[in-house]
């Protein structure tokens, strides 16, 4: 049973440009899998179509079975990291991290118990309180990733998380989001345009262009036959 499943997804935007041709795509659970390609190759609308911020305008979307094509972004059981961290600014870390579990009524207890608990396995505990612009760059980029963490969805979604950091931060969270990975032992399905990036951290790459699949190989195949 693949954890997400992509079948004849394709993508047409209102101006009539093709944006993704028929792609067809099992991802299984514990799988790290980067979407990597050009600029303007179709990934992010494809990472876009499984979160639900974009029609699908035809092809079937699967989530454990389930076709969510017609499910609202937040009763899919995915959680989204942006390139630009999209932080509340008037909002605390804290509220920034609980806001979905609030807007799912979660109670107060739970929601303060998951906020700790992300907090600490980002080493963010001491920023808790403050707001967004008195965070680095990096400090931001953990706390958009504890924002996710704390929804504990089956799939995590992230959409060039990295690129707004420095070169040396860069390789620093790339460490950590493979370790995340492998700590919570989930989905993940993360786009970039990085070659290194995508060979460093996918256990399966999908090499996109066009709108279409060129290839798809664990990292070692496509490293020796790119
Ligand atoms: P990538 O993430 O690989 O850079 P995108 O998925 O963002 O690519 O975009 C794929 C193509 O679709 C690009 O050519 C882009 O210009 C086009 N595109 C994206 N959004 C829209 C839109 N709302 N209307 C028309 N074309 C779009
Ligand atoms: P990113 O760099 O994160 O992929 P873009 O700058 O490509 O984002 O796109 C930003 C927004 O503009 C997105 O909502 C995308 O759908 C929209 N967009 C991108 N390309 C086009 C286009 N050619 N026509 C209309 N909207 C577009």
């Amino acid at each position: 049973m693949a954890r997400v499943r992509l079948k004849n997804i394709k993508k047409v935007y209102p101006n009539g440009f093709e944006a993704v041709k028929d792609f067809n795509l099992d991802i299984e659970d514990k799988e790290f899998i980067v979407l990597v390609g050009p600029s303007g190759c179709g990934k992010s609308t494809t990472l876009r179509m499984i979160a639900g911020l974009e029609e699908i305008s035809e092809g079937e979307l699967y989530i454990e079975e389930k076709m969510v094509n017609d499910i609202a972004p937040k009763d899919r059981d995915i959680a989204m990291v942006f390139q630009n961290y999209a932080l509340y600014p008037h909002m605390t870390v804290y509220d920034n991290m609980a806001f979905g579990l609030k807007l799912r009524k979660r109670s107060k207890e739970e929601i303060k118990e998951r906020v700790f608990n992300a907090a600490k396995i980002l080493g963010i505990e001491h920023l808790l309180d403050r707001k967004p612009k008195q965070l680095s760059g990096g400090q931001r980029q953990r706390v958009a990733l504890g924002r996710a963490i704390v929804r504990n969805p089956k799939v995590f979604l992230m959409d060039e998380p990295l690129s707004n950091l420095d070169a040396k931060l860069r390789v620093q969270m790339r460490a950590e989001i493979s370790k995340l990975h492998q700590r919570l032992e989930t989905t993940f399905v993360y786009v970039t345009h990085d070659q290194t990036e995508a060979l460093t951290m996918g256990t399966r790459i999908v090499v996109m262009k066009d709108g279409v699949i060129q290839q798809a190989a664990d990292p070692q195949t496509i490293y020796e036959h790119p």
